[in-house]
């Protein structure tokens, strides 16, 4: 079926007992056994809960792996994702460029436990291949990068990777898996946070990864039960609910997105703008080739922090908000927010400055978002 089809239908079917179009919520914490050692495949809910297998076989079949497992936050789902891949003594290469969190999951605690960790700017293939160890057991890219939409070819990592036991791991937050699939490109892993676009209307926490292994998918099965930190029934519901609408939102944010960066491209008091679907961000080439949009998150360099400050004050329809990815737009100051723990020369190198501006375009009538910003842009 196409991906429209499947964001509706894929793992869902009328409710057995009652024919209920939509996939109840099953809050229970245990079934019924019938008698001892018999039962409808239904123990204990940490194990199997239909709303939330229902969510992960859909985004199994969106994303082309063979099973999906989904974690009560993004932030679970990479430590789940650490519990697969990674014991004492590995190594582990990532991109210098993350999800602030990531770094931090990896720095401050499963390095803790003996692992590794390389930080790469994994836009580099020689670096990545320098990179690589004997023990390297994952490589962890995301792609485009929060704030500047830097672009790493999955492929062509994915294939250095592969000439030893090593596993491509992608956080695809960023395009969804309607814009970008990285299982066809060739990693092994992908990760979301439903946080954002999956679920996207910005009123649930979650997380989810699909894997191309059958050997990794029951690896992290057990880990997901063991481990447990599993998406609640509720959330399960609300991000299957919000995936129904991906394809269309996404399409919107894409239509949204574009116009915003060509509305600031023209703007004289911004001196740099990152988005891919510009012709002149460095990736865009790239972009054009592994992805099928350009998605709704981009940046802007204002100069200095005063004009950042004196802009962001003034915007009313915008929020000021960090996370992204809902039908809302919201607008953050990466320096002060998203990346205030990432030190001053790092930020500086990643081009994370002062004035630096991200937004989240949401889905809202173009013309009323550009009127926001240009009184705001009155004030500069
Ligand atoms: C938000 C985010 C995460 C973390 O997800 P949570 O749901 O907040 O735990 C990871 N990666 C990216 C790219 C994100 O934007």
């Amino acid at each position: 079926m196409g991906f429209k089809t499947d964001a509706i239908h894929a793992g869902q079917e009328p409710d057995p007992s009652t024919g209920a179009v939509t996939v109840p919520i099953y809050q229970t914490s245990t079934y019924v056994q019938e008698g001892l050692g018999k039962h409808k495949g239904f123990e204990y809910a940490r194990t199997q809960n239909p709303t939330r297998m229902a969510l992960e076989k859909n985004m199994a079949v969106l994303e082309r792996g063979v099973a999906g497992y989904a974690f009560a936050s993004g932030m679970a789902a990479e430590t789940a994702i650490t519990q697969l891949l990674l014991k004492q003594g590995d190594h582990a290469v990532c991109s210098d460029n993350t999800y602030g969190g990531t770094f931090r999951l990896f720095d401050k605690i499963v390095r803790h436990f003996g692992i590794d960790f390389t930080y790469v700017n994994t836009g580099d293939l020689a670096a990545i291949e320098q990179s690589i160890r004997p023990n390297t057991r994952m490589i962890f890219i995301e792609t485009p990068t929060n704030p500047v939409m830097a672009i790493t070819d999955i492929g062509a990592v994915s294939a250095i990777a592969h000439r030893t036991d090593c596993r491509v791991v992608v956080d695809n937050t960023f395009m969804s898996s309607y814009f970008q699939r990285p299982l066809e490109l060739g990693a092994d892993i992908v990760v979301h946070s439903t946080t954002k676009y999956l679920n996207g209307h910005s009123d649930s926490v979650g997380g989810i990864v699909v894997l191309k292994r059958q050997d990794d998918a029951e690896r992290l099965q057990f880990i997901q039960n063991a481990a447990g930190a599993i998406l609640s029934p509720f959330d399960s519901f609300l991000v299957l609910r919000g995936i129904k609408t991906l394809p269309v939102r996404m399409e919107a944010h894409n239509v949204n997105g574009m116009a915003m960066a060509q509305y600031l491209s023209a703007k004289k008091q911004v001196q740099k703008i990152y988005y891919p679907g510009l012709p002149s961000h460095p990736g865009h080439a790239l972009a054009k080739k592994q992805m099928s949009g350009f998605g709704a998150m981009l940046a802007f360099d204002l100069g200095s922090l005063d004009n950042a400050r004196n802009f962001l004050s003034r915007v009313r329809l915008c929020s000021l908000a960090e996370s992204l990815g809902g039908v809302e737009t919201l607008i953050s100051h990466p320096a002060t927010m998203t990346h205030a723990s990432v030190p001053a020369e790092h930020r500086s190198k990643l081009g994370i400055s002062d004035g630096l501006v991200r937004i989240s375009v949401g889905i809202e009538d173009i013309e009323d978002l550009i009127a926001d910003l240009e009184n705001a842009f009155a004030a500069l």
